[in-house]
């Protein structure tokens, strides 16, 4: 038997998963390893790239250029797409290592974390997942409702998440028009009534995860002017600590920047961001749907970088007509693949994927749901790098697959009555949505169906 990752008997690697992490798991196996590999990377849309395409916000297309970063990795000999695929549905893992010798999880964070308050289920009372997921033209979310008729809307959570929801609530609708948002949720901004946005944290501004440019934004929008109580920007002696140290620096600018807000003179703006701190939800209320959100004050125990909100027991009641869960997303299991519940992830170590503290040959993860949903797009090519060292570390190890075929696994596929969709054909959507867009102004107007989408493919 020919070694695993010669030309005689190529590395066999399917990924499970086409946002950054698996395209930089991509790269660093066939443009940046001296190995003759061969990667399949699946995805359950007919459309690559996760979350550049499906989270980053309209208003950030700098951020999405890095798509043609991914282009290049797709263009190069060894890559195929296989689109469309829904991994551990359409074809299960225990098919998968018959015809691959390592499989890589790109699967990201699907789902999103609960707030286990009374009330969380009330009509208007929505994930932020499911909001950037429908403005983004998700094919999961497209039915979604959001009912913007109301006065104030508050989002719970302070993470860049939360603050993209904000700006996509404080930003004036035709500032959004010649973006690619969905032309649905465009028609829904465009009637909302919201004026008054909460961002509610539960610990202090020395705590908040947001970043200091997303923060800023916040500051230049028109018509919406950024609201911060000066007494909430004190800072105890414990978040000096935080701030002192270099690892504390981020802190420290989102600090100058929550202090000019703070000084700015009272205006006239249509809408409100109110950036509020200290303050945790406690319960939902409403009859037919939600109205209010009760807060508890929070005051902070704990180690510098270890603070915690303790409640205080004083409450607040806050009028809300739509409220959004910001408080970070959570892996999703794989039939077949280990998962840890508690951080849901795959445990894993250096990529490793572990069952009872044992390395399972032969399965590796990358992205989120190896570390958890943390970093922007760029943490995620070390992350994916460190994966890959580890996979061409083993692959002398490696049981080599029974059946190194990828026409067996489209003719499964097909006789499943999967509709594979390719990178070429890809590209034919592609250049579809840019058509839809062309008249609008807008960079391209999504298919938010995958029906639509696998008919504009001939
Ligand atoms: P995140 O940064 O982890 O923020 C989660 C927020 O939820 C934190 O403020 C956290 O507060 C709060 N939280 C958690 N549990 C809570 C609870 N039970 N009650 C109240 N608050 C709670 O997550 P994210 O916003 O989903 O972002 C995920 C990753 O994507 C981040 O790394 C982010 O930077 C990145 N991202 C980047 C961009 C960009 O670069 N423009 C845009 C979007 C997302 P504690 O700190 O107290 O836990």
């Amino acid at each position: 038997m020919p070694e695993l990752g010669t030309d005689a008997r190529p590395l066999r690697v399917a990924i499970v998963g086409s946002g950054p992490s698996g395209f930089y798991a991509a790269e660093a196996l066939l443009l940046k390893s001296d190995a003759s590999v061969l990667v399949d990377m699946f995805d359950r849309l007919p459309t690559p790239y996760g979350l550049v395409r499906g989270g980053v916000a309209p208003d950030h297309p700098k951020i999405k250029s890095v798509i043609r970063v991914y282009d290049r990795i797709a263009a190069s000999d060894g890559f195929s797409f296989l689109g469309n695929v829904f991994v551990g549905r359409d074809i299960h893992v225990a098919e998968l290592i018959q015809h691959y010798d390592a499989l890589i999880f790109a699967c990201g964070a699907e789902t999103d974390n609960p707030l286990n308050l009374p009330g969380e289920d009330l009509p208007g009372s929505h994930t932020a997942t499911e909001f950037v997921g429908w403005y983004n033209g998700h094919p999961d979310y497209t039915d979604c409702t959001f009912d913007l008729s109301c006065d104030s809307a508050v989002i719970i959570g302070q993470g860049n998440v939360a603050v993209d929801v904000a700006r996509i609530l404080a930003t004036p609708v035709d500032a959004l028009r010649t973006t690619d948002i969905a032309q649905h949720a465009l028609d829904v901004l465009a009637g909302s009534n919201v004026k008054d946005i909460y961002l509610i944290g539960r610990r202090g501004p020395v705590q908040a995860k947001f970043t200091p440019p997303e923060l800023k934004e916040l500051g230049q929008l028109d018509d919406c002017r950024p609201v911060v109580i000066p007494g909430e920007l004190e800072i105890d002696p414990v978040s000096q600590a935080e701030l002192d140290d270099p690892a504390g620096s981020k802190s420290g600018k989102n600090l100058n920047l929550l202090r000019e807000f703070a000084s700015r003179p009272a205006g006239t703006t249509s809408k409100r961001c109110h950036i509020r701190f200290f303050n945790s939800p406690v319960e939902l209320k409403g009859t037919d749907r939600l109205d209010t959100v009760v807060l508890e004050r929070n005051r902070l125990e704990g180690e510098p970088f270890h603070q915690r909100a303790v409640g205080t027991g004083l409450t607040e009641e806050l009028p809300c007509g739509i409220l959004f869960r910001s408080v970070g997303y959570r892996g999703l299991p794989i039939p077949g693949v280990p998962f840890d519940p508690r951080t849901g992830t795959f445990p894993n170590r250096e990529g490793r994927i572990e069952h009872s503290g044992e390395a399972v040959p032969g399965l590796y993860a990358v992205g989120w749901i190896k570390r958890g949903p943390s970093g922007i797009i760029g943490n995620n090519k070390p992350d994916s790098q460190e994966t890959v060292r580890a996979l061409l570390a083993d692959s002398g190890q490696l049981p080599p697959c029974p059946t190194p075929d990828s026409a067996a696994v489209r003719q499964l596929l097909a006789s499943r009555g999967v509709r594979v969709v390719g990178y070429d054909e890809w590209r034919i959507i592609d250049a579809a949505e840019v058509e839809r867009g062309r008249p609008k102004g807008k960079p391209r107007e999504k298919f938010v169906r995958v029906t639509d989408m696998l008919a504009a493919l001939p």
